[in-house]
């Protein structure tokens, strides 16, 4: 789990992650978690994309097991028992703590006025998107973000487990795809998370 400064991502990496994310990664400034194979399961983002865009969203899942995972664990009735978790102080103390922590790791790479405060999926005082906090929980490792781990304990995939496909050879068919193909509407998923990001 290696915090800011990453070390730059590996040509492979990127390639990798182009291919989770079926259209090419860009402003990827490291890897932040990875499954046991050692693809990338998180990556780290620019605090100001290269358009000039803030992008809060530091930590980004990109595993397409871990995000189908996390977006079928939204569509069930957990957030609400994730955000009662915040009822109890010790776990909301916690919380405001992880939110601090991820500026920290942030702010730490570059300062962003725009969105200075702003960390992500909710914190510190709301859950909103478990994609962000599940992101963050693989990055700083557990015991650092509770209601990240907790999302990460529900899930039906696991850090631990691996369930990659070979993305290297998926590539070319991504890239033909990505070319040939009209684009379909964001799915609800992709339009969540780029929601989490404005
Ligand atoms: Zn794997």
């Amino acid at each position: 789990m290696p915090t800011p400064p990453f070390d730059a991502p590996s040509a492979d990496d990127i390639r990798i992650v182009s291919a989770q994310l079926g259209r090419t990664a860009r402003n990827v400034i490291g890897i932040a978690a990875r499954c046991v194979c050692n693809a990338p399961t998180v990556v780290a983002t620019k605090p100001r994309l290269d358009d000039g865009t803030p992008f809060p969203t530091l930590y980004y899942l990109c595993h397409p097991g871990a995000t189908a995972a996390i977006s079928t664990l939204e569509a069930t009735s957990v957030m609400p028992q994730l955000a009662a978790l915040l009822d109890d102080p010790n776990v909301a103390a916690a919380y405001t703590a992880a939110h601090h922590a991820y500026l920290a790791d942030r702010d730490g790479i570059e300062r962003v006025a725009e969105i200075a405060g702003i960390s992500a999926g909710g914190m510190p005082v709301r859950v909103k998107c478990l994609h962000a906090l599940a992101g963050h929980s693989l990055a700083a490792g557990p015991g650092v973000n509770p209601i990240g781990d907790r999302a990460i304990a529900l899930a039906t995939w696991s850090p631990d487990v691996c369930t990659c496909i070979d993305y290297l050879a998926t590539e070319v068919m991504a890239a033909d795809v990505a070319e040939s193909v009209t684009p379909l509407p964001a799915t609800s998923a992709a339009a969540h998370r780029a929601g989490e990001t404005a």
